[in-house]
């Protein structure tokens, strides 16, 4: 039983650094086999993890020694913060390390969905030659809506600006006169509002007990039937059957999901649909980001396991 526990694939410099230096175990698949995890925890004084294990009461409880929880990413719904600050456990986590990526991968998934990159692709692999058939629409003059306007949504939304993008944000925690949203002559509306208004809209907000479903098959109804929904967030922010059966219906003209309800995500009519861009939660899989994440967590546990002052602390 180690000091360290690493219960996913959390790899680079600083991990091999942190696992010559000190007592860890790297176990990626640990996160799967709970009661195996529960054992190993009981004498761990740290915990690394991406989004899949499960830190929750249970797993807290089974863990008097730990002095803190890093998690490498951003989403800190896998993580029950409250009862670990409750026990004086310090979260960590890795805000600003992956925001680019993502920002990066959504831009990419709007470009790929506006042109049918694609479908294109897929149809000139198998003999096809049809130029007119992928006539797309340009980014230029498009209103792009942003639910959540954050780390990730600010610059995602700096990068649709410069393609000439109108800019539009709902946002319940921001205000009406935000620098990030001045900056780029963007509006602060109410969900309603955007969902009507945008040619695209993306999403980037935490899951939280108040974002959880948030866009039901009503909402992705009142969008327009020419526009594009794009998911980078989490899975459960949205009612994935509700998008769904909006799509089939033509409701909304197609959508990107780095996030699903379920991951890996069961068999879905969504696979089928040539209007559905799928990626299996790539959006912070940069080897740049990865770097920046596996940095920041491997930094934090060694201060705190020298009696020193966390930098990326989460307060709940
Ligand atoms: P952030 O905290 O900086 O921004 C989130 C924004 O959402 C905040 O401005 C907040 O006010 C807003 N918000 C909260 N409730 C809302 C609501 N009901 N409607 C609209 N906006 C609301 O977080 P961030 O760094 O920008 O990250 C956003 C989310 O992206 C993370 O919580 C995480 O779940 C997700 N993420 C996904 C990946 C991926 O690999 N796909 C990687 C990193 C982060």
């Amino acid at each position: 039983m180690s000091d360290i526990l690493v219960t996913e694939n959390i790899q680079g410099a600083s991990m091999n650094r942190l696992m010559n230096d000190l007592d860890v175990e790297l176990d990626a698949y640990l996160w799967q086999n709970v009661n195996l995890l529960q054992k190993k925890i009981q004498n761990a004084k740290a915990l690394i993890v991406r989004n899949q294990t499960q830190v929750n009461r249970e797993l807290i409880d089974a863990a008097p020694h730990l002095k803190i929880i890093a998690r490498a990413g951003v989403g800190l719904d896998n993580v029950d913060t409250h009862y670990a600050h409750e026990k004086g456990i310090i979260v960590c986590y890795t805000p600003d390390a992956n925001s680019l990526s993502v920002a990066e991968l959504t831009i990419g998934l709007m470009l790929a969905l506006l042109r049918k990159i694609p479908e294109a692709r897929q149809d000139t692999l198998t003999g096809g030659w049809n130029r007119v058939k992928f006539t797309g629409s340009e980014l230029y003059g498009k209103t792009f809506g942003l639910i959540g306007m954050g780390r990730i949504g600010t610059l995602t939304a700096t990068r649709a600006h410069a393609f000439g993008m109108k800019i539009i944000a709902a946002d319940p925690y921001l205000a009406f006169d935000a620098p990030q949203l001045k900056q780029m002559n963007g509006k602060l509306v109410s969900q309603d509002e955007l969902l009507s208004q945008a040619d695209v809209i993306s999403c980037h907000s935490p899951l939280t007990p108040h974002t959880k479903r948030l866009l039901t098959y009503q909402h992705f109804c009142r969008m327009k039937p020419t526009a594009f929904f794009i998911n980078t967030s989490r899975g459960e922010v949205i009612d994935e059957k509700g998008l769904t059966q909006a799509l089939l219906e033509h409701k909304l003209a197609g959508a990107a999901l780095d996030v699903r309800e379920t991951e890996p995500p069961k068999h879905s009519p969504l696979n089928q649909m040539e209007n559905v861009i799928l990626t299996p939660h790539i959006a912070a899989f940069t080897l740049e980001a990865q770097d920046r994440v596996v940095d920041s967590v491997c930094e934090d546990v060694r201060l705190v396991l020298s009696g020193k002052k966390a930098i990326n602390v989460f307060e709940p």
